[in-house]
Protein backbone atom coordinates (compact mmCIF):
# COMPACT_ATOMS: atom_id res chain seq x y z
CA UNK A 1 0.00 0.00 0.00
CA UNK A 2 2.75 2.38 0.97
CA UNK A 3 4.39 1.73 -2.95
CA UNK A 4 0.82 2.22 -4.48
CA UNK A 5 0.50 5.47 -2.34
CA UNK A 6 3.91 6.49 -4.01
CA UNK A 7 2.08 6.02 -7.53
CA UNK A 8 -0.92 7.60 -6.88
CA UNK A 9 1.38 11.02 -5.44
CA UNK A 10 2.04 11.74 -8.88
CA UNK A 11 -0.87 13.59 -10.36
CA UNK A 12 -0.60 12.70 -14.08
CA UNK A 13 -3.82 14.61 -15.23
CA UNK A 14 -3.49 13.81 -18.69
CA UNK A 15 -6.02 16.43 -20.09
CA UNK A 16 -3.93 19.64 -18.68
CA UNK A 17 -0.56 20.72 -20.06
CA UNK A 18 0.82 21.93 -17.00
CA UNK A 19 0.95 18.36 -15.51
CA UNK A 20 2.73 16.97 -18.73
CA UNK A 21 5.96 16.59 -16.31
CA UNK A 22 4.11 14.62 -14.05
CA UNK A 23 2.89 11.82 -16.38
CA UNK A 24 6.15 11.35 -18.06
CA UNK A 25 7.79 11.12 -14.38
CA UNK A 26 5.05 8.41 -13.09
CA UNK A 27 5.47 6.80 -16.52
CA UNK A 28 9.22 6.55 -15.60
CA UNK A 29 8.34 5.77 -11.92
CA UNK A 30 6.58 2.97 -13.49
CA UNK A 31 9.19 1.21 -15.53
CA UNK A 32 11.87 1.27 -12.60
CA UNK A 33 9.10 -0.59 -10.85
CA UNK A 34 8.26 -3.11 -13.04
CA UNK A 35 12.37 -3.93 -13.87
CA UNK A 36 12.75 -3.84 -10.11
CA UNK A 37 9.42 -6.63 -8.89
CA UNK A 38 11.60 -9.08 -12.37
CA UNK A 39 9.71 -8.30 -15.42
CA UNK A 40 12.10 -7.88 -18.23
CA UNK A 41 13.08 -5.22 -21.15
CA UNK A 42 10.77 -2.40 -18.97
CA UNK A 43 10.67 0.64 -21.50
CA UNK A 44 8.66 3.78 -22.29
CA UNK A 45 7.21 3.44 -25.78
CA UNK A 46 6.80 6.32 -27.72
CA UNK A 47 2.79 6.92 -29.94
CA UNK A 48 2.50 7.82 -33.19
CA UNK A 49 0.92 10.95 -31.77
CA UNK A 50 3.92 12.44 -29.53
CA UNK A 51 1.59 12.39 -26.22
CA UNK A 52 2.65 10.49 -22.99
CA UNK A 53 4.62 7.03 -23.70
CA UNK A 54 3.44 3.18 -23.32
CA UNK A 55 5.25 1.86 -20.65
CA UNK A 56 5.91 -1.84 -22.16
CA UNK A 57 7.34 -4.91 -19.69
CA UNK A 58 7.62 -8.18 -20.24
CA UNK A 59 7.29 -11.73 -17.75
CA UNK A 60 9.79 -14.93 -18.48
CA UNK A 61 8.91 -16.47 -21.39
CA UNK A 62 7.40 -19.80 -20.90
CA UNK A 63 7.56 -22.12 -24.28
CA UNK A 64 3.81 -23.62 -24.95
CA UNK A 65 2.02 -20.73 -22.08
CA UNK A 66 -0.79 -18.35 -23.61
CA UNK A 67 0.55 -14.83 -24.48
CA UNK A 68 -1.81 -12.47 -22.24
CA UNK A 69 -1.66 -8.44 -22.02
CA UNK A 70 -2.09 -7.15 -18.85
CA UNK A 71 -3.45 -3.55 -20.11
CA UNK A 72 -3.70 -0.50 -17.63
CA UNK A 73 -3.29 3.20 -17.28
CA UNK A 74 -1.32 5.44 -15.50
CA UNK A 75 -2.96 9.00 -16.43
CA UNK A 76 -5.85 10.36 -14.28
CA UNK A 77 -8.82 12.77 -14.60
CA UNK A 78 -8.35 16.67 -13.39
CA UNK A 79 -8.94 16.81 -9.68
CA UNK A 80 -9.34 20.82 -8.48
CA UNK A 81 -9.26 20.74 -4.37
CA UNK A 82 -11.80 23.24 -4.74
CA UNK A 83 -14.50 20.90 -5.62
CA UNK A 84 -15.24 19.32 -2.27
CA UNK A 85 -11.93 17.05 -1.43
CA UNK A 86 -11.64 16.61 2.15
CA UNK A 87 -8.23 15.79 1.59
CA UNK A 88 -5.29 17.27 -1.12
CA UNK A 89 -5.90 14.65 -3.92
CA UNK A 90 -2.72 13.87 -4.77
CA UNK A 91 -1.22 13.41 -0.67
CA UNK A 92 -2.36 9.67 -1.04
CA UNK A 93 -3.93 9.11 2.47
CA UNK A 94 -5.38 6.46 4.53
CA UNK A 95 -8.80 6.77 5.93
CA UNK A 96 -10.00 3.97 7.89
CA UNK A 97 -9.84 1.25 5.41
CA UNK A 98 -9.63 3.53 2.30
CA UNK A 99 -6.61 5.30 0.37
CA UNK A 100 -7.87 8.55 -0.60
CA UNK A 101 -6.66 10.19 -3.79
CA UNK A 102 -7.51 11.12 -7.19
CA UNK A 103 -6.64 7.51 -9.31
CA UNK A 104 -6.50 5.35 -6.39
CA UNK A 105 -9.10 3.36 -7.66
CA UNK A 106 -8.77 4.60 -11.62
CA UNK A 107 -6.51 3.21 -12.38
CA UNK A 108 -3.76 2.77 -10.81
CA UNK A 109 -4.82 0.75 -7.93
CA UNK A 110 -6.55 -1.53 -10.03
CA UNK A 111 -3.15 -1.97 -11.92
CA UNK A 112 -0.95 -2.09 -9.27
CA UNK A 113 -2.97 -5.14 -7.28
CA UNK A 114 -2.15 -7.32 -10.56
CA UNK A 115 1.66 -5.99 -10.14
CA UNK A 116 1.15 -6.80 -6.11
CA UNK A 117 0.61 -10.21 -7.74
CA UNK A 118 3.23 -10.66 -10.15
CA UNK A 119 6.39 -9.72 -7.84
CA UNK A 120 4.83 -12.53 -5.63
CA UNK A 121 4.82 -15.16 -8.53
CA UNK A 122 7.91 -13.73 -9.62
CA UNK A 123 9.87 -13.53 -6.19
CA UNK A 124 7.91 -17.26 -5.06
CA UNK A 125 8.23 -18.88 -8.15
CA UNK A 126 10.74 -17.27 -10.22
CA UNK A 127 8.23 -17.61 -13.66
CA UNK A 128 4.56 -16.36 -14.38
CA UNK A 129 2.31 -19.52 -16.05
CA UNK A 130 1.49 -17.10 -18.84
CA UNK A 131 3.84 -15.18 -21.31
CA UNK A 132 2.80 -11.80 -19.91
CA UNK A 133 2.95 -8.80 -21.49
CA UNK A 134 2.27 -5.30 -19.27
CA UNK A 135 0.97 -2.35 -21.67
CA UNK A 136 0.19 0.66 -19.26
CA UNK A 137 -0.95 3.88 -21.23
CA UNK A 138 -1.14 7.82 -20.10
CA UNK A 139 -4.15 8.53 -22.08
CA UNK A 140 -6.85 7.24 -21.44
CA UNK A 141 -9.04 9.74 -19.76
CA UNK A 142 -8.56 11.45 -22.84
CA UNK A 143 -9.56 9.01 -25.56
CA UNK A 144 -6.18 6.85 -25.69
CA UNK A 145 -5.51 8.42 -29.02
CA UNK A 146 -1.33 7.34 -28.86
CA UNK A 147 -2.31 3.71 -27.89
CA UNK A 148 -4.47 3.58 -30.40
CA UNK A 149 -2.19 5.15 -33.11
CA UNK A 150 0.33 2.30 -31.96
CA UNK A 151 -2.15 -0.65 -31.93
CA UNK A 152 -2.57 0.74 -35.41
CA UNK A 153 1.39 1.28 -36.44
CA UNK A 154 2.79 -1.49 -34.47
CA UNK A 155 0.41 -4.20 -34.11
CA UNK A 156 3.43 -6.56 -33.31
CA UNK A 157 3.66 -5.32 -29.79
CA UNK A 158 -0.12 -6.37 -28.94
CA UNK A 159 0.18 -9.87 -30.00
CA UNK A 160 -1.63 -12.34 -27.48
CA UNK A 161 -4.84 -14.66 -26.81
CA UNK A 162 -6.08 -12.34 -24.43
CA UNK A 163 -5.94 -9.14 -22.36
CA UNK A 164 -6.62 -8.53 -18.86
CA UNK A 165 -8.22 -5.07 -18.56
CA UNK A 166 -9.08 -4.31 -14.70
CA UNK A 167 -10.36 -0.30 -15.17
CA UNK A 168 -14.38 -1.35 -14.20
CA UNK A 169 -16.33 -1.76 -11.11
CA UNK A 170 -17.42 -4.66 -9.66
CA UNK A 171 -21.05 -5.12 -8.33
CA UNK A 172 -20.26 -4.62 -4.91
CA UNK A 173 -17.45 -5.14 -2.22
CA UNK A 174 -18.39 -9.19 -2.09
CA UNK A 175 -19.92 -9.18 -5.32
CA UNK A 176 -17.20 -9.60 -7.98
CA UNK A 177 -18.07 -9.12 -11.65
CA UNK A 178 -17.03 -9.31 -15.16
CA UNK A 179 -17.99 -6.56 -17.72
CA UNK A 180 -18.98 -8.05 -21.34
CA UNK A 181 -19.97 -4.67 -22.91
CA UNK A 182 -18.90 -1.49 -22.91
CA UNK A 183 -20.71 1.45 -24.70
CA UNK A 184 -19.13 3.46 -28.00
CA UNK A 185 -18.63 7.42 -27.47
CA UNK A 186 -19.05 10.40 -29.56
CA UNK A 187 -17.54 13.85 -28.20
CA UNK A 188 -17.08 16.70 -29.89
CA UNK A 189 -17.16 20.48 -29.37
CA UNK A 190 -19.02 23.33 -31.61
CA UNK A 191 -18.69 27.07 -31.43
CA UNK A 192 -21.17 29.60 -32.51
CA UNK A 193 -19.55 32.65 -33.15
CA UNK A 194 -20.83 36.18 -34.66
CA UNK A 195 -18.97 37.63 -37.46
CA UNK A 196 -18.76 40.75 -36.40
CA UNK A 197 -18.14 40.44 -32.78
CA UNK A 198 -19.34 41.79 -29.91
CA UNK A 199 -22.68 44.47 -29.73
CA UNK A 200 -24.08 46.38 -26.86
CA UNK A 201 -27.56 44.47 -25.60
CA UNK A 202 -29.20 47.82 -25.51
CA UNK A 203 -28.40 49.13 -28.93
CA UNK A 204 -28.77 45.99 -31.15
CA UNK A 205 -30.79 43.50 -29.04
CA UNK A 206 -33.27 42.46 -31.32
CA UNK A 207 -31.85 42.96 -34.89
CA UNK A 208 -28.75 40.48 -34.52
CA UNK A 209 -28.20 37.13 -34.14
CA UNK A 210 -27.27 36.11 -30.60
CA UNK A 211 -25.11 32.99 -30.16
CA UNK A 212 -25.39 32.12 -26.75
CA UNK A 213 -29.30 31.69 -27.52
CA UNK A 214 -28.54 29.87 -30.69
CA UNK A 215 -25.91 27.54 -28.33
CA UNK A 216 -29.21 27.18 -25.98
CA UNK A 217 -31.64 25.80 -28.76
CA UNK A 218 -29.01 23.83 -30.92
CA UNK A 219 -28.28 21.43 -27.47
CA UNK A 220 -32.55 21.86 -26.40
CA UNK A 221 -33.11 20.45 -29.93
CA UNK A 222 -31.59 17.22 -29.47
CA UNK A 223 -33.62 15.82 -27.25
CA UNK A 224 -37.55 15.92 -26.23
CA UNK A 225 -38.79 15.42 -22.79
CA UNK A 226 -38.91 11.81 -22.60
CA UNK A 227 -35.20 12.24 -22.82
CA UNK A 228 -34.79 10.59 -26.27
CA UNK A 229 -32.29 11.62 -28.66
CA UNK A 230 -33.87 13.68 -31.65
CA UNK A 231 -30.89 12.85 -34.06
CA UNK A 232 -32.50 11.47 -37.67
CA UNK A 233 -32.39 7.82 -37.77
CA UNK A 234 -30.64 7.62 -33.91
CA UNK A 235 -32.40 4.49 -33.22
CA UNK A 236 -32.63 2.83 -36.08
CA UNK A 237 -29.51 0.32 -35.53
CA UNK A 238 -29.94 0.27 -31.94
CA UNK A 239 -30.43 -3.45 -30.77
CA UNK A 240 -33.14 -4.44 -28.62
CA UNK A 241 -32.69 -6.16 -25.62
CA UNK A 242 -34.57 -9.40 -24.99
CA UNK A 243 -36.21 -10.08 -21.23
CA UNK A 244 -33.95 -12.19 -20.26
CA UNK A 245 -30.80 -10.16 -20.42
CA UNK A 246 -33.24 -7.63 -18.92
CA UNK A 247 -33.63 -9.68 -16.01
CA UNK A 248 -30.09 -10.23 -15.48
CA UNK A 249 -29.38 -6.44 -15.24
CA UNK A 250 -32.29 -5.87 -12.71
CA UNK A 251 -30.77 -8.43 -10.59
CA UNK A 252 -27.26 -6.77 -10.65
CA UNK A 253 -29.19 -3.05 -9.96
CA UNK A 254 -30.81 -4.90 -6.89
CA UNK A 255 -27.32 -5.97 -5.68
CA UNK A 256 -26.08 -2.00 -5.86
CA UNK A 257 -24.60 -2.43 -9.30
CA UNK A 258 -26.67 0.37 -10.56
CA UNK A 259 -26.27 3.80 -11.19
CA UNK A 260 -26.84 4.13 -7.27
CA UNK A 261 -27.34 7.99 -6.38
CA UNK A 262 -26.86 8.67 -9.91
CA UNK A 263 -30.49 8.00 -10.32
CA UNK A 264 -32.76 11.14 -10.11
CA UNK A 265 -35.22 9.73 -12.68
CA UNK A 266 -34.60 11.87 -15.82
CA UNK A 267 -34.20 9.50 -19.09
CA UNK A 268 -36.57 7.23 -20.87
CA UNK A 269 -39.68 6.56 -18.62
CA UNK A 270 -39.84 2.81 -20.02
CA UNK A 271 -36.38 1.68 -19.11
CA UNK A 272 -34.43 1.64 -15.80
CA UNK A 273 -31.94 3.77 -14.80
CA UNK A 274 -29.31 1.17 -15.20
CA UNK A 275 -30.95 -0.08 -18.50
CA UNK A 276 -30.64 4.04 -19.31
CA UNK A 277 -26.96 3.52 -18.54
CA UNK A 278 -26.44 0.22 -20.28
CA UNK A 279 -28.53 -1.06 -23.39
CA UNK A 280 -29.58 2.63 -24.53
CA UNK A 281 -27.70 5.89 -25.88
CA UNK A 282 -27.21 8.56 -23.78
CA UNK A 283 -26.58 12.72 -24.88
CA UNK A 284 -24.97 15.23 -22.19
CA UNK A 285 -23.94 18.65 -22.56
CA UNK A 286 -20.45 18.65 -20.93
CA UNK A 287 -19.94 21.77 -20.92
CA UNK A 288 -21.41 25.08 -22.15
CA UNK A 289 -19.71 28.60 -22.00
CA UNK A 290 -20.42 31.67 -23.58
CA UNK A 291 -21.14 35.39 -22.85
CA UNK A 292 -19.96 37.03 -19.32
CA UNK A 293 -21.96 36.30 -15.94
CA UNK A 294 -21.86 37.63 -12.20
CA UNK A 295 -19.04 40.78 -11.68
CA UNK A 296 -18.04 40.30 -15.24
CA UNK A 297 -21.45 40.60 -17.08
CA UNK A 298 -22.02 42.85 -19.72
CA UNK A 299 -24.94 43.89 -21.53
CA UNK A 300 -23.53 42.58 -24.45
CA UNK A 301 -24.51 40.04 -27.18
CA UNK A 302 -21.65 37.49 -26.46
CA UNK A 303 -19.17 36.88 -29.04
CA UNK A 304 -19.28 33.46 -29.36
CA UNK A 305 -20.75 30.69 -27.13
CA UNK A 306 -19.47 26.88 -27.11
CA UNK A 307 -21.12 23.56 -26.18
CA UNK A 308 -19.52 20.24 -25.65
CA UNK A 309 -21.25 17.18 -26.56
CA UNK A 310 -21.04 14.09 -25.14
CA UNK A 311 -22.77 10.90 -26.68
CA UNK A 312 -22.59 7.06 -25.80
CA UNK A 313 -23.70 4.88 -28.41
CA UNK A 314 -24.74 1.16 -28.19
CA UNK A 315 -24.71 -1.97 -30.31
CA UNK A 316 -24.99 -0.90 -33.21
CA UNK A 317 -24.80 2.21 -33.96
CA UNK A 318 -21.87 3.36 -35.86
CA UNK A 319 -19.87 6.37 -34.40
CA UNK A 320 -18.83 8.02 -37.59
CA UNK A 321 -22.80 8.11 -39.03
CA UNK A 322 -23.48 9.41 -35.15
CA UNK A 323 -20.82 12.01 -35.63
CA UNK A 324 -21.48 13.51 -39.00
CA UNK A 325 -25.64 13.47 -38.10
CA UNK A 326 -24.61 15.50 -35.02
CA UNK A 327 -22.21 17.45 -36.93
CA UNK A 328 -25.59 18.45 -39.52
CA UNK A 329 -28.05 19.20 -36.76
CA UNK A 330 -24.87 21.76 -35.53
CA UNK A 331 -23.91 23.28 -39.22
CA UNK A 332 -28.06 24.19 -39.51
CA UNK A 333 -28.09 26.76 -37.15
CA UNK A 334 -25.55 28.63 -39.04
CA UNK A 335 -27.05 31.82 -40.46
CA UNK A 336 -25.74 35.08 -42.28
CA UNK A 337 -24.52 36.38 -39.11
CA UNK A 338 -23.34 33.15 -37.31
CA UNK A 339 -20.57 30.54 -38.26
CA UNK A 340 -20.43 27.41 -36.97
CA UNK A 341 -17.14 25.90 -36.38
CA UNK A 342 -18.11 21.96 -35.55
CA UNK A 343 -14.22 19.96 -34.19
CA UNK A 344 -14.66 16.57 -33.52
CA UNK A 345 -13.37 14.73 -30.52
CA UNK A 346 -13.00 10.96 -29.44
CA UNK A 347 -15.10 7.84 -31.65
CA UNK A 348 -15.00 4.58 -30.07
CA UNK A 349 -17.29 1.78 -31.22
CA UNK A 350 -19.58 -0.05 -28.38
CA UNK A 351 -18.77 -3.43 -27.84
CA UNK A 352 -20.52 -6.28 -26.40
CA UNK A 353 -18.52 -9.44 -26.21
CA UNK A 354 -18.88 -13.70 -25.80
CA UNK A 355 -19.79 -15.13 -22.15
CA UNK A 356 -17.92 -18.05 -23.47
CA UNK A 357 -14.02 -18.72 -23.89
CA UNK A 358 -10.81 -19.92 -22.43
CA UNK A 359 -10.00 -16.56 -20.96
CA UNK A 360 -13.50 -15.38 -19.83
CA UNK A 361 -13.63 -18.75 -17.70
CA UNK A 362 -9.94 -18.58 -16.17
CA UNK A 363 -11.03 -15.26 -14.82
CA UNK A 364 -14.41 -16.89 -13.34
CA UNK A 365 -12.65 -19.41 -11.88
CA UNK A 366 -10.23 -16.90 -10.34
CA UNK A 367 -12.63 -14.62 -8.88
CA UNK A 368 -14.34 -17.53 -7.54
CA UNK A 369 -11.16 -18.74 -5.98
CA UNK A 370 -10.57 -14.91 -3.93
CA UNK A 371 -14.26 -13.93 -3.48
CA UNK A 372 -15.96 -17.60 -2.74
CA UNK A 373 -18.44 -16.49 -4.94
CA UNK A 374 -19.04 -16.71 -8.93
CA UNK A 375 -18.79 -13.25 -10.76
CA UNK A 376 -21.72 -11.37 -11.90
CA UNK A 377 -22.30 -10.59 -15.39
CA UNK A 378 -22.65 -6.56 -16.15
CA UNK A 379 -22.78 -3.97 -18.24
CA UNK A 380 -20.48 -1.16 -18.76
CA UNK A 381 -22.25 2.29 -19.31
CA UNK A 382 -18.80 3.57 -19.98
CA UNK A 383 -16.05 3.56 -22.66
CA UNK A 384 -12.82 1.44 -23.23
CA UNK A 385 -11.67 2.44 -26.72
CA UNK A 386 -8.67 0.11 -26.28
CA UNK A 387 -11.04 -2.97 -25.45
CA UNK A 388 -12.93 -2.62 -29.17
CA UNK A 389 -9.33 -1.79 -30.76
CA UNK A 390 -7.89 -5.21 -29.69
CA UNK A 391 -11.00 -7.28 -30.18
CA UNK A 392 -11.12 -6.00 -33.31
CA UNK A 393 -6.94 -7.69 -33.36
CA UNK A 394 -8.50 -11.10 -32.37
CA UNK A 395 -7.23 -10.64 -28.76
CA UNK A 396 -9.92 -11.57 -26.29
CA UNK A 397 -10.77 -8.52 -23.99
CA UNK A 398 -11.21 -9.73 -20.63
CA UNK A 399 -12.60 -6.91 -18.80
CA UNK A 400 -12.42 -7.86 -14.76
CA UNK A 401 -12.63 -4.37 -12.86
CA UNK A 402 -12.09 -4.68 -8.79
CA UNK A 403 -13.53 -1.12 -8.47
CA UNK A 404 -16.94 -0.58 -5.78
CA UNK A 405 -19.48 1.47 -7.54
CA UNK A 406 -19.02 3.74 -4.47
CA UNK A 407 -15.15 4.82 -5.06
CA UNK A 408 -16.18 8.02 -6.71
CA UNK A 409 -13.82 7.80 -9.66
CA UNK A 410 -13.69 11.23 -11.72
CA UNK A 411 -15.46 12.64 -8.26
CA UNK A 412 -14.17 14.19 -5.33
CA UNK A 413 -12.62 12.12 -2.93
CA UNK A 414 -11.86 9.20 -4.92
CA UNK A 415 -10.87 6.16 -3.17
CA UNK A 416 -9.71 2.67 -3.00
CA UNK A 417 -11.51 0.25 -0.45
CA UNK A 418 -8.10 -1.87 1.00
CA UNK A 419 -10.15 -5.18 1.93
CA UNK A 420 -11.07 -5.21 -1.96
CA UNK A 421 -7.68 -4.08 -3.04
CA UNK A 422 -6.16 -7.31 -0.89
CA UNK A 423 -8.84 -9.51 -2.74
CA UNK A 424 -7.93 -8.19 -5.69
CA UNK A 425 -4.21 -9.21 -5.33
CA UNK A 426 -5.55 -12.55 -4.70
CA UNK A 427 -7.80 -12.92 -7.50
CA UNK A 428 -4.49 -12.02 -9.81
CA UNK A 429 -2.42 -14.36 -7.90
CA UNK A 430 -5.07 -16.89 -8.90
CA UNK A 431 -5.59 -15.56 -12.17
CA UNK A 432 -2.37 -16.02 -13.99
CA UNK A 433 -2.74 -20.02 -13.02
CA UNK A 434 -5.94 -20.39 -14.27
CA UNK A 435 -4.93 -18.87 -17.74
CA UNK A 436 -1.98 -21.15 -17.90
CA UNK A 437 -3.37 -24.04 -17.13
CA UNK A 438 -5.51 -23.82 -20.38
CA UNK A 439 -3.48 -24.79 -23.54
CA UNK A 440 -3.47 -21.83 -25.83
CA UNK A 441 -4.68 -23.93 -28.53
CA UNK A 442 -7.98 -23.86 -27.28
CA UNK A 443 -8.03 -20.11 -26.72
CA UNK A 444 -9.95 -19.33 -29.94
CA UNK A 445 -12.99 -17.35 -28.40
CA UNK A 446 -16.50 -18.04 -30.32
CA UNK A 447 -17.65 -15.34 -32.03
CA UNK A 448 -19.69 -12.72 -29.80
CA UNK A 449 -23.25 -13.81 -29.59
CA UNK A 450 -24.76 -10.15 -30.00
CA UNK A 451 -22.51 -9.70 -33.13
CA UNK A 452 -21.08 -5.98 -33.54
CA UNK A 453 -20.56 -3.50 -36.57
ZN1 LIG B 1 -9.91 4.29 -15.93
Amino acid sequence: VRTLAELVRFPSVSAQPAHRQDVGACAAWLVRHLARIGLVRARLVPTPTGGPPVVIADGPRGADAPRVLLYGHYDVQPADPRDGWSDPPFAAVIRGDELRGRGASDDKGQLFAHLAAIESWLATEGRLPVNLRCVFEGEEEIGSPGLLALLRTNPDLFAAEAAIISDMPMVGPDRPALTYAVRGLVGAEVTISRATGELHAGLHGGAVADPVLAACRMAAALRDPDGRITLPEFYARVKAVGPAERAALAQVARLGGGPGSGDDGAGEPSFTALERTTIRPALTITGIAGGSVGADGKAAIARAATLRFDLRLVPDQEPRTIMRSLARHCAAFATPGLRVRFVPGAAAAPLVLSREGAALAAAGRAYTRAFGRAPLWRRSSGTVPVAAALHDRGVTPVLAGFALPDDHIHGPDERLHLPTFFRAIETSLALWEELGAGHAATWQAPPPAEARP
